[in-house]
Protein backbone atom coordinates (compact mmCIF):
# COMPACT_ATOMS: atom_id res chain seq x y z
CA UNK A 1 0.00 0.00 0.00
CA UNK A 2 1.33 3.28 -1.29
CA UNK A 3 2.49 5.93 1.64
CA UNK A 4 3.06 9.41 1.66
CA UNK A 5 6.46 10.41 -0.01
CA UNK A 6 7.16 6.41 -0.86
CA UNK A 7 10.10 6.06 -3.27
CA UNK A 8 11.61 9.47 -2.37
CA UNK A 9 15.17 8.06 -1.54
CA UNK A 10 14.44 5.63 -4.59
CA UNK A 11 16.26 5.64 -8.07
CA UNK A 12 15.51 8.22 -10.69
CA UNK A 13 12.70 5.94 -12.30
CA UNK A 14 10.84 4.80 -9.57
CA UNK A 15 11.22 8.22 -8.28
CA UNK A 16 9.12 9.54 -11.17
CA UNK A 17 6.70 6.73 -10.69
CA UNK A 18 5.51 7.58 -7.59
CA UNK A 19 6.39 11.56 -6.66
CA UNK A 20 3.71 13.50 -5.48
CA UNK A 21 1.14 10.27 -5.21
CA UNK A 22 0.80 10.92 -1.59
CA UNK A 23 -2.02 9.40 0.18
CA UNK A 24 -3.43 12.73 1.14
CA UNK A 25 -4.08 14.01 -2.60
CA UNK A 26 -5.27 10.14 -3.94
CA UNK A 27 -7.82 9.03 -1.40
CA UNK A 28 -11.15 10.83 -0.49
CA UNK A 29 -11.75 11.69 3.19
CA UNK A 30 -13.28 8.12 5.04
CA UNK A 31 -11.89 5.88 1.83
CA UNK A 32 -9.32 3.69 2.12
CA UNK A 33 -6.99 2.98 -0.82
CA UNK A 34 -7.73 5.84 -2.94
CA UNK A 35 -6.95 6.18 -7.38
CA UNK A 36 -3.68 6.35 -8.89
CA UNK A 37 -3.97 10.13 -9.63
CA UNK A 38 -4.49 12.36 -7.76
CA UNK A 39 -8.28 14.27 -9.28
CA UNK A 40 -8.38 17.52 -10.95
CA UNK A 41 -10.00 19.95 -7.80
CA UNK A 42 -11.53 22.11 -9.42
CA UNK A 43 -12.07 24.74 -7.09
CA UNK A 44 -12.09 28.45 -6.16
CA UNK A 45 -13.81 28.23 -2.47
CA UNK A 46 -13.03 26.21 0.25
CA UNK A 47 -15.91 25.34 2.44
CA UNK A 48 -15.27 25.12 6.17
CA UNK A 49 -17.71 23.42 8.15
CA UNK A 50 -18.09 25.64 11.39
CA UNK A 51 -16.55 29.04 12.37
CA UNK A 52 -14.19 27.04 14.61
CA UNK A 53 -12.31 26.02 11.63
CA UNK A 54 -12.53 28.66 9.84
CA UNK A 55 -10.60 30.50 12.40
CA UNK A 56 -7.70 28.03 12.49
CA UNK A 57 -7.47 27.60 8.78
CA UNK A 58 -4.07 28.10 7.83
CA UNK A 59 -3.77 30.04 4.72
CA UNK A 60 -0.04 30.26 4.89
CA UNK A 61 0.85 26.45 5.23
CA UNK A 62 1.05 24.76 1.87
CA UNK A 63 -1.36 21.81 1.70
CA UNK A 64 -4.46 23.88 3.68
CA UNK A 65 -7.83 24.68 2.17
CA UNK A 66 -8.41 27.58 2.07
CA UNK A 67 -8.80 29.59 -1.55
CA UNK A 68 -8.38 28.60 -4.95
CA UNK A 69 -5.60 30.97 -5.26
CA UNK A 70 -3.72 29.27 -2.86
CA UNK A 71 -4.23 25.86 -4.88
CA UNK A 72 -6.07 22.53 -4.23
CA UNK A 73 -4.97 18.79 -3.99
CA UNK A 74 -3.50 18.91 -8.09
CA UNK A 75 -1.60 21.25 -7.79
CA UNK A 76 0.14 20.37 -4.24
CA UNK A 77 0.53 17.10 -5.96
CA UNK A 78 2.61 18.26 -8.72
CA UNK A 79 4.63 20.90 -6.61
CA UNK A 80 5.29 18.00 -4.15
CA UNK A 81 6.46 15.80 -6.85
CA UNK A 82 8.83 18.56 -8.73
CA UNK A 83 10.34 19.04 -5.18
CA UNK A 84 10.89 15.33 -4.83
CA UNK A 85 12.87 15.33 -7.73
CA UNK A 86 14.97 18.48 -7.32
CA UNK A 87 17.39 17.22 -4.49
CA UNK A 88 18.03 20.16 -1.61
CA UNK A 89 14.56 21.53 -2.35
CA UNK A 90 12.24 22.56 0.30
CA UNK A 91 9.27 23.52 -2.08
CA UNK A 92 8.47 24.79 -5.66
CA UNK A 93 5.84 27.31 -6.89
CA UNK A 94 4.10 26.99 -10.11
CA UNK A 95 3.67 29.47 -12.39
CA UNK A 96 1.40 30.04 -15.28
CA UNK A 97 4.28 29.86 -17.81
CA UNK A 98 7.71 29.72 -18.04
CA UNK A 99 8.50 33.47 -18.40
CA UNK A 100 5.75 34.15 -15.19
CA UNK A 101 8.45 31.62 -13.61
CA UNK A 102 11.45 34.11 -14.57
CA UNK A 103 9.39 37.20 -13.25
CA UNK A 104 8.30 35.76 -10.19
CA UNK A 105 11.54 34.80 -9.10
CA UNK A 106 13.13 38.03 -10.31
CA UNK A 107 10.86 40.23 -8.45
CA UNK A 108 10.64 38.39 -5.36
CA UNK A 109 14.63 38.02 -5.34
CA UNK A 110 15.12 41.87 -6.19
CA UNK A 111 14.06 45.54 -5.17
CA UNK A 112 14.29 48.78 -6.54
CA UNK A 113 18.21 50.16 -6.56
CA UNK A 114 19.53 46.61 -7.36
CA UNK A 115 21.67 45.04 -10.12
CA UNK A 116 21.44 41.70 -11.65
CA UNK A 117 23.66 40.50 -13.54
CA UNK A 118 22.53 37.95 -16.32
CA UNK A 119 24.18 35.95 -19.10
CA UNK A 120 24.38 36.86 -22.34
CA UNK A 121 22.99 33.51 -23.71
CA UNK A 122 19.72 34.13 -21.41
CA UNK A 123 16.59 33.05 -23.09
CA UNK A 124 15.32 36.30 -24.80
CA UNK A 125 12.55 37.29 -23.35
CA UNK A 126 14.44 37.17 -19.98
CA UNK A 127 16.43 39.94 -21.63
CA UNK A 128 13.48 41.49 -22.59
CA UNK A 129 11.76 41.51 -19.42
CA UNK A 130 15.21 42.76 -17.75
CA UNK A 131 15.07 45.83 -20.27
CA UNK A 132 11.25 46.70 -19.30
CA UNK A 133 9.74 45.51 -16.10
CA UNK A 134 12.64 45.45 -14.31
CA UNK A 135 14.09 48.48 -15.56
CA UNK A 136 10.67 50.15 -14.96
CA UNK A 137 10.79 48.88 -11.19
CA UNK A 138 14.23 50.44 -10.69
CA UNK A 139 16.39 47.29 -11.09
CA UNK A 140 19.33 48.01 -13.22
CA UNK A 141 20.84 44.52 -15.44
CA UNK A 142 24.17 43.72 -16.87
CA UNK A 143 24.95 41.26 -19.13
CA UNK A 144 28.35 38.90 -18.51
CA UNK A 145 30.33 36.51 -21.28
CA UNK A 146 28.76 32.99 -20.22
CA UNK A 147 32.07 30.93 -20.61
CA UNK A 148 34.30 33.58 -18.25
CA UNK A 149 33.92 33.70 -14.72
CA UNK A 150 36.29 36.07 -14.35
CA UNK A 151 34.25 38.43 -16.23
CA UNK A 152 31.20 37.56 -14.34
CA UNK A 153 33.67 38.35 -10.98
CA UNK A 154 34.14 41.56 -12.26
CA UNK A 155 30.66 42.97 -13.34
CA UNK A 156 29.85 42.65 -9.50
CA UNK A 157 29.34 45.16 -7.36
CA UNK A 158 27.86 45.80 -4.04
CA UNK A 159 24.81 46.45 -5.73
CA UNK A 160 24.31 43.11 -7.24
CA UNK A 161 21.88 41.02 -5.71
CA UNK A 162 21.18 38.38 -7.87
CA UNK A 163 22.80 36.41 -11.02
CA UNK A 164 20.48 34.59 -13.54
CA UNK A 165 22.20 31.68 -15.45
CA UNK A 166 21.38 29.69 -17.80
CA UNK A 167 23.00 26.55 -19.19
CA UNK A 168 23.28 25.47 -21.48
CA UNK A 169 22.21 28.20 -22.93
CA UNK A 170 18.73 29.15 -25.20
CA UNK A 171 19.84 28.84 -28.81
CA UNK A 172 23.68 28.53 -29.07
CA UNK A 173 23.90 26.38 -26.10
CA UNK A 174 27.25 27.32 -24.20
CA UNK A 175 27.43 25.42 -20.74
CA UNK A 176 28.65 27.39 -17.83
CA UNK A 177 30.42 26.28 -15.35
CA UNK A 178 27.40 27.19 -12.32
CA UNK A 179 29.79 25.29 -9.57
CA UNK A 180 32.39 28.32 -9.96
CA UNK A 181 29.79 31.18 -10.82
CA UNK A 182 27.91 29.75 -7.72
CA UNK A 183 30.86 30.11 -5.22
CA UNK A 184 31.65 33.34 -6.91
CA UNK A 185 28.04 34.70 -6.42
CA UNK A 186 27.94 32.89 -2.66
CA UNK A 187 31.36 35.03 -1.46
CA UNK A 188 29.33 37.76 -2.51
CA UNK A 189 26.11 37.41 -1.03
CA UNK A 190 24.48 37.33 -4.20
CA UNK A 191 21.64 35.00 -5.20
CA UNK A 192 22.09 32.29 -7.94
CA UNK A 193 19.00 31.45 -9.57
CA UNK A 194 19.26 29.35 -12.53
CA UNK A 195 16.90 28.79 -15.46
CA UNK A 196 17.28 24.98 -15.81
CA UNK A 197 14.64 24.26 -18.48
CA UNK A 198 17.07 22.31 -20.26
CA UNK A 199 18.11 19.92 -18.28
CA UNK A 200 15.97 19.61 -15.36
CA UNK A 201 16.52 17.89 -12.43
CA UNK A 202 17.21 14.41 -13.63
CA UNK A 203 20.12 15.97 -15.71
CA UNK A 204 21.12 18.83 -13.48
CA UNK A 205 20.61 19.14 -10.43
CA UNK A 206 20.95 22.27 -9.86
CA UNK A 207 20.65 22.96 -5.98
CA UNK A 208 22.94 20.77 -5.43
CA UNK A 209 25.44 22.29 -8.18
CA UNK A 210 25.38 25.44 -5.91
CA UNK A 211 21.93 27.28 -7.12
CA UNK A 212 19.73 29.14 -4.73
CA UNK A 213 16.55 29.00 -6.83
CA UNK A 214 16.15 26.34 -9.90
CA UNK A 215 13.57 27.34 -12.15
CA UNK A 216 12.00 25.38 -15.69
CA UNK A 217 9.43 25.88 -18.28
CA UNK A 218 7.11 22.83 -17.75
CA UNK A 219 5.83 23.69 -21.15
CA UNK A 220 8.64 21.69 -22.54
CA UNK A 221 10.17 18.34 -20.68
CA UNK A 222 7.63 18.35 -18.06
CA UNK A 223 4.21 18.98 -20.25
CA UNK A 224 6.43 17.10 -23.16
CA UNK A 225 3.35 16.70 -25.27
CA UNK A 226 2.73 20.48 -26.40
CA UNK A 227 -0.19 21.19 -25.24
CA UNK A 228 0.30 22.56 -21.53
CA UNK A 229 1.61 26.05 -20.61
CA UNK A 230 3.44 26.18 -17.09
CA UNK A 231 6.21 26.85 -15.43
CA UNK A 232 8.05 26.41 -12.01
CA UNK A 233 10.75 27.01 -9.22
CA UNK A 234 12.20 25.21 -6.25
CA UNK A 235 14.17 26.41 -3.82
CA UNK A 236 15.84 25.73 -0.31
CA UNK A 237 13.33 26.84 2.74
CA UNK A 238 15.53 30.64 2.73
CA UNK A 239 14.25 31.39 -1.12
CA UNK A 240 10.99 29.21 -1.01
CA UNK A 241 9.65 31.34 1.40
CA UNK A 242 10.52 34.74 -0.19
CA UNK A 243 9.20 33.02 -3.84
CA UNK A 244 6.14 31.72 -2.13
CA UNK A 245 5.15 35.36 -0.67
CA UNK A 246 5.70 36.84 -3.85
CA UNK A 247 3.51 34.47 -6.02
CA UNK A 248 0.86 35.43 -3.53
CA UNK A 249 0.82 39.12 -3.69
CA UNK A 250 1.20 38.56 -7.07
CA UNK A 251 -2.13 36.17 -7.21
CA UNK A 252 0.14 33.56 -9.65
CA UNK A 253 -2.23 30.07 -9.61
CA UNK A 254 -1.95 26.82 -12.47
CA UNK A 255 -4.99 25.34 -13.41
CA UNK A 256 -6.19 21.83 -11.95
CA UNK A 257 -6.43 20.38 -15.47
CA UNK A 258 -3.03 21.31 -16.19
CA UNK A 259 -1.26 20.46 -13.37
CA UNK A 260 -2.94 17.24 -13.71
CA UNK A 261 -1.26 16.93 -17.19
CA UNK A 262 2.06 18.28 -16.02
CA UNK A 263 1.76 15.23 -13.40
CA UNK A 264 0.92 12.49 -16.65
CA UNK A 265 4.08 14.41 -18.12
CA UNK A 266 6.50 13.19 -14.70
CA UNK A 267 5.24 9.65 -15.20
CA UNK A 268 7.43 9.10 -18.70
CA UNK A 269 9.55 11.84 -18.45
CA UNK A 270 12.75 9.57 -17.79
CA UNK A 271 12.15 7.34 -20.79
CA UNK A 272 11.15 10.55 -23.40
CA UNK A 273 14.53 11.87 -21.62
CA UNK A 274 16.21 8.55 -22.39
CA UNK A 275 14.95 8.84 -25.98
CA UNK A 276 15.04 12.01 -27.03
CA UNK A 277 19.12 12.15 -25.92
CA UNK A 278 20.14 8.91 -27.53
CA UNK A 279 17.95 10.48 -31.23
CA UNK A 280 19.57 13.74 -30.47
CA UNK A 281 23.68 12.56 -29.94
CA UNK A 282 23.05 10.13 -33.28
CA UNK A 283 22.01 13.18 -35.40
CA UNK A 284 24.53 15.31 -33.70
CA UNK A 285 27.20 13.23 -34.96
CA UNK A 286 26.09 12.50 -37.99
CA UNK A 287 25.78 16.83 -38.68
CA UNK A 288 29.22 16.99 -37.53
CA UNK A 289 30.44 14.77 -40.24
CA UNK A 290 28.34 16.57 -42.91
CA UNK A 291 30.49 18.81 -44.77
CA UNK A 292 27.44 21.09 -45.38
CA UNK A 293 27.63 21.87 -41.44
CA UNK A 294 30.73 24.29 -40.00
CA UNK A 295 29.47 23.80 -36.00
CA UNK A 296 27.36 21.74 -33.65
CA UNK A 297 26.45 23.34 -30.64
CA UNK A 298 25.26 19.89 -28.46
CA UNK A 299 26.93 19.70 -25.42
CA UNK A 300 26.23 15.77 -24.97
CA UNK A 301 28.95 15.84 -28.00
CA UNK A 302 32.36 14.90 -27.78
CA UNK A 303 34.99 17.87 -29.41
CA UNK A 304 32.04 20.77 -28.46
CA UNK A 305 32.16 23.62 -26.31
CA UNK A 306 30.71 22.69 -23.01
CA UNK A 307 31.48 18.96 -23.59
CA UNK A 308 33.61 18.72 -20.99
CA UNK A 309 31.62 20.62 -18.10
CA UNK A 310 28.82 18.77 -19.26
CA UNK A 311 30.27 15.66 -18.58
CA UNK A 312 31.86 17.12 -15.12
CA UNK A 313 28.14 18.04 -13.85
CA UNK A 314 25.20 16.82 -15.85
CA UNK A 315 23.22 13.28 -14.77
CA UNK A 316 21.39 13.79 -18.20
CA UNK A 317 20.72 15.16 -21.53
CA UNK A 318 18.15 15.99 -23.75
CA UNK A 319 17.42 16.50 -27.10
CA UNK A 320 17.51 20.41 -27.81
CA UNK A 321 20.92 21.36 -29.68
CA UNK A 322 22.28 23.18 -32.73
CA UNK A 323 23.90 23.55 -35.63
CA UNK A 324 25.47 26.20 -37.82
CA UNK A 325 25.53 26.31 -41.59
CA UNK A 326 28.88 26.80 -43.35
CA UNK A 327 28.89 29.93 -45.26
CA UNK A 328 26.28 30.71 -47.69
CA UNK A 329 23.05 33.01 -46.94
CA UNK A 330 19.76 33.08 -45.35
CA UNK A 331 17.96 31.88 -47.81
CA UNK A 332 19.69 28.62 -48.50
CA UNK A 333 18.99 27.85 -44.62
CA UNK A 334 15.43 28.81 -45.40
CA UNK A 335 15.15 26.16 -48.54
CA UNK A 336 16.54 23.70 -45.63
CA UNK A 337 13.73 24.43 -43.11
CA UNK A 338 11.30 24.58 -45.58
CA UNK A 339 12.05 21.54 -47.48
CA UNK A 340 12.35 19.01 -43.70
CA UNK A 341 9.41 16.70 -43.99
CA UNK A 342 8.83 15.53 -40.11
CA UNK A 343 10.57 18.74 -38.44
CA UNK A 344 7.17 20.85 -37.70
CA UNK A 345 8.64 24.76 -37.79
CA UNK A 346 7.77 26.39 -33.87
CA UNK A 347 8.71 28.58 -31.46
CA UNK A 348 9.05 25.57 -28.54
CA UNK A 349 10.56 22.07 -28.12
CA UNK A 350 11.22 19.53 -25.19
CA UNK A 351 7.37 17.64 -26.79
CA UNK A 352 7.03 14.37 -28.07
CA UNK A 353 7.27 15.60 -31.64
CA UNK A 354 10.69 17.14 -33.52
CA UNK A 355 10.75 20.48 -34.52
CA UNK A 356 13.10 22.79 -35.98
CA UNK A 357 13.72 26.58 -35.53
CA UNK A 358 16.38 29.25 -37.51
CA UNK A 359 18.86 30.62 -35.18
CA UNK A 360 20.43 34.43 -35.22
CA UNK A 361 21.98 35.75 -31.75
CA UNK A 362 23.39 38.13 -33.51
CA UNK A 363 21.37 40.98 -32.81
CA UNK A 364 20.29 39.74 -29.17
CA UNK A 365 23.76 40.06 -27.73
CA UNK A 366 25.50 42.65 -25.86
CA UNK A 367 28.66 41.28 -24.00
CA UNK A 368 29.72 38.77 -26.71
CA UNK A 369 29.83 38.24 -30.32
CA UNK A 370 28.06 36.22 -32.67
CA UNK A 371 29.58 34.46 -34.26
CA UNK A 372 32.07 33.84 -31.61
CA UNK A 373 35.91 34.74 -31.58
CA UNK A 374 37.67 32.64 -33.84
CA UNK A 375 34.99 31.52 -36.26
CA UNK A 376 34.61 32.69 -39.96
CA UNK A 377 31.99 35.54 -39.94
CA UNK A 378 30.17 33.84 -42.50
CA UNK A 379 29.50 30.97 -40.51
CA UNK A 380 26.63 32.44 -38.83
CA UNK A 381 23.41 30.84 -40.11
CA UNK A 382 22.30 28.74 -37.20
CA UNK A 383 19.49 25.91 -36.83
CA UNK A 384 18.15 24.39 -33.44
CA UNK A 385 16.52 21.18 -33.51
CA UNK A 386 14.35 19.98 -31.36
CA UNK A 387 14.52 16.09 -31.30
CA UNK A 388 11.25 14.05 -30.55
CA UNK A 389 10.15 10.47 -30.36
CA UNK A 390 10.33 9.42 -34.02
CA UNK A 391 12.80 6.78 -35.40
CA UNK A 392 15.90 8.69 -35.94
CA UNK A 393 17.09 6.98 -38.76
CA UNK A 394 14.04 8.23 -40.53
CA UNK A 395 15.01 12.10 -38.92
CA UNK A 396 18.41 11.63 -40.12
CA UNK A 397 17.28 10.76 -43.66
CA UNK A 398 14.72 14.02 -43.47
CA UNK A 399 17.75 16.20 -42.56
CA UNK A 400 19.78 14.69 -45.66
CA UNK A 401 17.35 15.41 -47.93
CA UNK A 402 17.01 18.99 -46.42
CA UNK A 403 20.54 19.23 -46.60
CA UNK A 404 19.90 18.82 -50.77
CA UNK A 405 17.17 21.55 -50.98
CA UNK A 406 20.22 23.62 -49.16
CA UNK A 407 22.90 22.74 -51.91
CA UNK A 408 20.77 23.45 -54.68
CA UNK A 409 19.00 27.18 -53.26
C1 LIG B 1 10.57 28.18 -23.25
C2 LIG B 1 11.56 28.66 -22.28
C3 LIG B 1 11.20 29.51 -21.24
C4 LIG B 1 9.82 30.10 -21.09
O1 LIG B 1 8.85 29.17 -20.89
P1 LIG B 1 7.30 29.40 -21.31
O2 LIG B 1 6.64 28.29 -20.59
O3 LIG B 1 7.27 29.31 -22.79
O4 LIG B 1 6.91 30.75 -20.82
C5 LIG B 1 12.17 29.90 -20.34
N1 LIG B 1 13.43 29.46 -20.47
C6 LIG B 1 13.82 28.66 -21.46
C7 LIG B 1 15.24 28.22 -21.53
C8 LIG B 1 12.90 28.24 -22.41
O5 LIG B 1 13.29 27.48 -23.43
Amino acid sequence: MAKAGQGKDKRTATRLTNAGRDPRWTTAPGTAGGVVNPPVWRASTHLYESMAALREGRPNEDGHFYYGRRGAPTQWALADALTELEPGAAGTMLYPSGVAAIAGVLLAVLKSGDVLLMTDNAYEPSRTMARGLLRNCGIETRWFDPLDPAAFAAACCDRTKAVLLESPGSLTMEVQDVPALSALARDRGIAVILDNTWAGPLGFPALERGADISIMSLSKHIGGHADLMMGSASAGPRWYTVLRRTAQQLGHVVSPDDAALALRGIRTLGLRLERETASALALAQWLAGRPEVSEVLCPMLPGTQGHALWARDFTGGCGLFSFVFKGRTSAARDAFIDALELFGMGFSWGGFESLAIPVDPATIRTATRWPPVGWSDADRFGVRLSIGLEDPGDLIDDLEQALAAWNAA
